[in-house]
């Protein structure tokens, strides 16, 4: 395949260097780049309605033949134009209207032949059919690409019909399609079935039938998952092939740390913490991801395992996204030791941050390298390069999805293969982890601490906004603590929707003027931020208005409401965040969502809140609104360049592809072996820069 991988689109006949440009647009700029172009949709043409068989409301294709066309400007507004066209078959007669493309009306001249797609509507006594996608069809000689069969639908590149787009591509099967190699070794393919890779190209654009369609798209698929594991088995393998650290396990500093918590763990909190000590014991570097809802208690087994690391005699390092969440857990864990009395109490740790002053901050480097600081917690600030550690043997990332893929391995780097723990609030399913993070082991903590009950969450509207200022209330007559959330700091004129500033000044003043009320927000100094925070704390403070600086971590247990203005803005997984920061303690706690619902998705994200507690299950409802490219956002996790394989629903295919990768690179892990040449290939054409060190080095 990798010629065609070299192979220019120009290469292929009718593509001249103007369409060439169209199509790097859609990012396809080689012939092989054009094969797995796969098709948004199909449409079955074997059998197409009759127009006499039209239902409204339905989604229809149906074949016809140009009657009339007309052209004029709408009545209302002169800029405004309509197309309209009848078609008929030897059954009945329909209108076809399009809006605003007034250059269509050169394609309907009478008798010319249509297939039609679209949503059949009602007009009066009569059907008509809005902005249809359609299809000039000729009759011509020989096979059809376009008719009479299971027809694929691209999104096009600019400029090109999908007929013209199914020919070029046809022709281009045709031509090449012999000389392709298949890069899947031939008993992978027979251990599961898999269709060569010849076969399934053609079937995937032009399917002999529903099940050859199948087939092949199980065949790519499986390709895919097995391209994708690839890389992230054999690095998973690199790292255990190098030395790292064994500690000591089972020592006092743990059990200490542990007994004297003011808790007991829950089951998967130990559980968990036996996988951790477990790795920790093994001369192989750890790489664990340690899944759990907000809440569910993952700094405590974090901190457990720093012990582990301490009482080893090495040191460990801790990274937050955020200064506030730096800070607080610099104070939990230092009064967490303090209280303990005992060795603990000659543990020392500290905290680096951005603002953390220069004078300051090189005692500190000073101390770490000298081996007198066992523990460092910190923000990015601790991938600093005058940061050098004396024996840094285990690294916690929290929060990681907030940081790059190249951050998270900086800080193991500053150690000889330190252990590496990274901890994530947005849980997700098992298969999605599989293929994100399929270079780590996976422990989950799939239950929160006893007592805790679910926070009643309850959605209101927006003008509404004072029966949630009235729970706000009675929770604060209470002497409980409330935040209230807005989406920005300036209200924005476009967004029409009211900012933190305005508000706080209008609350203050208002509706809550009988209590201390402050506001917090991140364009003020950090000195600021911490002091404020440290006020509401102490409860000094009852209400404090804020932005999403909130977001992560921070803890306070008698803050039993918040309020979430404007909660349309914010992202299903970004609400529940917020949300986690109430309901810490045993009281019950109140999730008010303020908003104004005016799409599908908005409703569908409030509804989940309302609706589920459980961090899991809203990860779910995610994905399925958005999308496994978008819940991730960024493309650093790959998974946008997955094309048509979808771990949510092909569970069993990755667990497959999966095995094989791990089967294959054991046997071979440089993939030298004759049967392995064309895969190696293939692999390093899909990561060439990121594995082409790991495979030959
Ligand atoms: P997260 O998983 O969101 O990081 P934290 O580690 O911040 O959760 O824990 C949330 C709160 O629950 C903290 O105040 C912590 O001390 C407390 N906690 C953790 N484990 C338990 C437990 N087993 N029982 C009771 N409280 C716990
Ligand atoms: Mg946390």
């Amino acid at each position: 395949m990798n010629k065609l991988q070299e192979t220019s689109i120009q290469y292929l006949k009718g593509v001249g260097p103007k369409r060439a440009k169209a199509f790097a647009q859609v990012g396809i700029n080689t012939i092989e780049d054009l094969f797995y172009y796969f098709p948004r949709r199909y449409e079955d043409r074997t059998n197409l309605s009759l127009i006499s068989g039209l239902k409204e409301g339905a989604i229809q294709t149906f074949k016809a033949r140009v009657l009339a066309s007309d052209q004029r400007d709408s009545w209302r507004r002169r800029s405004f134009s309509i197309t309209e066209v009848s078609v008929e078959d030897k059954t009945g007669e329909i209108s076809c209207v399009w809006f605003n493309q007034p250059y269509l009306k050169n394609y309907f001249k009478p008798g010319v032949d249509l297939i039609l797609y679209g949503k059949i509507e009602h007009y009066g006594t009569r059907l008509q059919i809005h902005n249809p996608e359609f299809e000039i069809i000729e009759d011509g000689e020989g096979e059809s690409l376009d008719v009479g069969r299971l027809v694929p639908v691209y999104s096009l590149p600019q400029g090109i019909s999908q007929r013209h787009f199914r020919r070029l591509l046809k022709d281009g099967l045709d031509t090449h399609l012999p000389s392709v190699n298949d890069c899947l070794p031939y008993d992978i393919r027979a251990r599961h079935n898999l269709l060569n890779l010849a076969k399934s190209l053609l079937n995937i654009h032009f399917p002999e039938s529903l099940q050859m369609q199948k087939q092949a798209y199980e065949r790519l698929s499986f390709e895919e998952f097995f391209l994708f594991q690839l890389p992230l088995v054999l690095r998973k393998l690199k790292k255990k092939e190098k030395p790292g650290i064994a500690h000591k396990i089972g020592g006092e500093l743990v059990k200490e740390f542990i007994s004297s918590l003011t808790f007991k763990l829950t089951q998967a909190q130990e559980r968990a913490l036996g996988e951790i000590e477990a790795d920790m014991a093994k001369p192989q570097a750890m790489q664990r991801l340690l899944q759990g809802d907000v809440g569910s208690g993952k700094t405590v087994v974090a901190t457990a395992a720093c012990m582990a690391a301490i009482q080893s005699g090495y040191q460990a390092a801790f990274m937050v996204p955020t200064e506030i969440l730096a800070r607080q857990h610099y104070e939990k864990i230092n009064s967490q030791l303090k209280a303990s009395g005992g060795e603990l109490n000659s543990i020392r740790v500290e905290l680096v941050t951005g603002s953390t002053n220069r004078k300051h901050r090189e005692k500190i480097y000073h101390e770490i390298k000298e081996g007198k600081i066992d523990l460092i917690i910190g923000t990015h600030a601790l991938l600093e390069q005058g940061l050098k550690f004396k024996d840094l043997s285990l690294v916690i990332i929290d929060e990681q999805h907030k940081f790059g893929v190249s951050q998270r391995s900086l800080l193991p780097g500053k150690g000889a293969n330190p252990d590496l723990l990274i901890m994530t609030a947005t849980p997700i399913p098992r298969t999605l982890a599989i293929t994100l993070y399929g270079d780590l082991d996976i422990s989950v903590i799939d239950q929160l601490p006893p007592g805790r009950l679910p926070v009643k969450t309850i959605y209101f509207k927006q003008e509404e906004a004072k029966r949630g200022y009235e729970i706000a209330k009675q929770e604060l007559a209470a002497k409980n603590q409330v935040y209230i959330i807005y989406p920005v700091i300036e209200e924005s004129y476009v967004l029409d929707i009211a900012g933190a500033k305005k508000m706080y000044a209008q609350l203050k003043s208002g509706e809550f003027k009988d209590y201390r009320v402050a506001l917090i927000h991140g364009r003020l100094k950090q000195e600021e931020q911490d002091k404020i925070m440290l006020c509401f704390k102490n409860k000094e403070l009852d209400l404090l208005v804020s932005t999403t600086v909130l977001e992560v971590g921070i803890d306070i247990a008698s803050a039993t409401c918040m309020i979430i203005e404007h909660a349309q803005r914010f992202g299903l997984s970004g609400l529940h965040q917020l949300r986690g920061r109430v309901g810490r303690g045993s009281q019950e706690s109140f999730c008010i969502l303020l908003a104004d619902i005016e799409t599908e998705e908005a409703k569908q994200r409030i509804e989940a809140m309302v609706r589920y507690s459980d961090g899991f299950k809203i990860a779910e409802v995610d994905l399925k609104i958005r999308g496994p490219g978008e819940f991730f956002g960024i493309r650093q996790h790959g998974l946008t360049e997955l094309k048509i394989a979808n771990p949510l629903t092909q569970m069993q295919l990755l667990k497959g592809a999966r095995e094989e990768a791990i089967k294959l690179l054991n046997l071979d892990s440089r993939l030298e072996a004759r049967q392995n040449i064309l895969l190696k290939e293939r692999l390093l054409q899909r990561f060439p820069a990121y594995e082409k060190s790991m495979l030959v080095g």
